[in-house]
């Protein structure tokens, strides 16, 4: 009797254990939905930061980076209003919505507005635990005529274009400025590489020879990034995986997909505008702070989205379970891509239809990543028939 009371007790502990660990790994998550990469009129973007960072606050974002071209926004700069900005009322839009705050003065008949710093951003717009302004630059470089364009988040020094003898010279020596800014300053910052297929500026063979690089965008929301690839250049997603497969045969650490929307154009809105909501990232991270947000990242506890959301994303030494918060109406197939020691490629090694499936682990595999699609149609789309995707990041296999 006692015997079986004992036995009783540890099996009831036992499953006590696992009901809380089970629970845990799901009551555990807290996303984080932020964009990585957007242009104001501090580059080439068409509309005050404020007026930017104000539509992602109330589009349910909990983080922005601004991420202007070769700048971080610690000047003082006057912007002068020009044609452009008198068709789109950009100043009025401005005023009507910032009142007082807005400064402007004219100058030889010419109106000039103020672009408030980083530092004056961030003060008005962030709040703790609920919405991040990160700063942050693309880097904007490149070899002969090919773009190498790098984002850096939470950078805390501006980094010059860089010049090199090749494009991958040019990225490896931006990473390196990069790590070295990382180390002096002691912050946590990361450098993703942008739109690879922008101009076909940046190849498969660039990304597999690089070291020390842990991000790049699988999707960018810009028309003219050519994410898709052509009939000479893979897509971003062949891309990634065949990057995966030269990082795990040299001891890389693996590398992470993200996606942004590269937003410029905020006044007019079509497939061939750089707008805002098309790609962002999912981070889960208990606390809202920059610092655990690049950690989380880091860890690639953060899923790339264009529209699918994900209930649930939860690895163990067994298996990979995953549940999309679905829409109405919408009809979901969770795919698990998969390299198996010894493969040639990335393949498809399990399909489920629905909005819940499961992968366990078999012998062979080296990592597994989970790409979820939909048959709901992206609103404002940068292609015909675009369709809500979601990715998660590879995960080794035990
Ligand atoms: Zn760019
Ligand atoms: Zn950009």
């Amino acid at each position: 009797m006692i015997a079986l009371n004992k036995f009783l007790l540890v099996g009831l502990g036992l499953i006590a254990i696992q009901l809380i660990s089970c629970e845990n790994s799901s009551a555990e998550q807290h996303w984080h939905k932020g964009n990585l990469h957007t242009h104001s009129l501090w580059s080439d973007g068409d509309d005050f930061p404020e007026m930017i960072i104000q539509w992602y606050k109330d589009n349910d974002y909990q983080f922005i980076a601004l991420s202007d071209h070769n700048t971080i926004g610690d000047s003082e700069f006057w912007y002068e209003i020009k044609e452009r900005e008198r068709k789109h009322k950009t100043l009025e839009k401005y005023q009507n919505r910032f009142g007082d705050w807005v400064e402007t003065k004219t100058d030889s008949g010419k109106t000039l507005v103020r672009l408030k710093t980083f530092e004056e951003l961030q003060s008005k717009f962030q709040l703790p635990d609920s919405f991040l302004v990160i700063k942050s630059e693309e880097v904007t470089s490149s070899f002969e005529n090919k773009p190498v364009h790098i984002n850096v988040t939470n950078i805390e020094e501006k980094i010059d274009p860089i010049r090199g003898t090749s494009v991958l010279d040019v990225m490896q020596r931006t990473l390196d400025a990069v790590h070295e800014q990382r180390k002096s300053l002691n912050i946590p910052m990361f450098a993703h590489i942008n739109h690879p297929n922008f101009g076909y500026g940046i190849s498969t063979e660039d990304l597999k020879q690089l070291n020390g690089e842990r991000f790049f965008e699988v999707y960018n929301g810009h028309p003219a990034v050519n994410n898709e690839g052509d009939d000479t250049h893979v897509d971003t997603e062949t891309m990634w995986d065949l990057i995966n497969i030269h990082y795990y045969k040299e001891g890389k650490p693996l590398m992470f997909g993200v996606a942004t929307d590269d937003s410029h154009r905020y006044h007019t809105f079509s497939s061939k505008d750089s707008n805002t909501g098309r790609g962002w990232v999912m981070v889960n991270s208990k606390k809202l702070a920059t610092e655990d947000l690049i950690s989380a990242m880091e860890n690639g506890d953060f899923y790339a989205s264009t529209g699918v959301h994900l209930k649930k994303f939860y690895t163990d030494q067994n298996q990979i379970e995953i549940e999309v918060g679905p829409e109405v109406g919408v009809n979901y197939e969770i795919i698990f891509m998969g390299y198996k020691k010894g493969a040639e490629a990335v393949v498809a090694l399990k399909k489920v239809k629905g909005t819940s499936a499961s992968y366990t682990f078999q012998k062979e595999d080296v990592f597994v990543r989970v790409s979820i699609n939909s048959d709901a149609k992206k609103e404002n789309p940068i292609m015909v028939d675009e369709i809500k995707k979601a990715w998660t990041q590879p995960i080794l296999a035990p």
